[in-house]
């Protein structure tokens, strides 16, 4: 009875491939969240600049004050972070629920807000 030094030797390297493969995923997604918070931190922002201007153009009756450009940015940044969203939601393996559209964890059965089976 020995040892089979070269079958552990093996099996270690199996599963540091899978440690480095996971590793990879998850940093993917720190990634992308990063992105994510980035991009609703700018959102914020648009916003912040929109309500300002709407202010000051309420405030001293300008009525000739264009808000396309403003709302065209916030339409494109909340695009981006739908589209970021759906991107982390297919690293992370995450299920959308096809009643009510939530997004679950990978390993849910039904959705935690309609109970529809997923
Ligand atoms: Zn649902």
């Amino acid at each position: 009875m020995g040892f089979d030094f070269n079958a552990l030797l093996e099996k270690a390297k199996k599963g540091g491939k899978a440690v480095a493969d996971k590793t990879v995923e998850l940093t993917e997604q720190a990634k992308v969240s990063a992105k994510i918070i980035n991009e609703k931190a700018e959102l914020d922002g648009l916003y912040k600049e929109l309500g300002r201007n709407v202010y000051f153009s309420a405030r001293n009756n300008d009525e000739e004050t264009d808000f396309e450009n403003a709302l065209a940015k916030i339409d494109a940044k909340i695009a981006k972070i739908a589209e970021l969203e759906e991107k982390l939601r297919q690293l992370k393996g995450n299920k959308l629920c096809g009643m009510c559209g939530k997004n679950n964890d990978a390993e849910a059965e039904y959705c935690s807000a309609c109970g529809n089976k997923l």
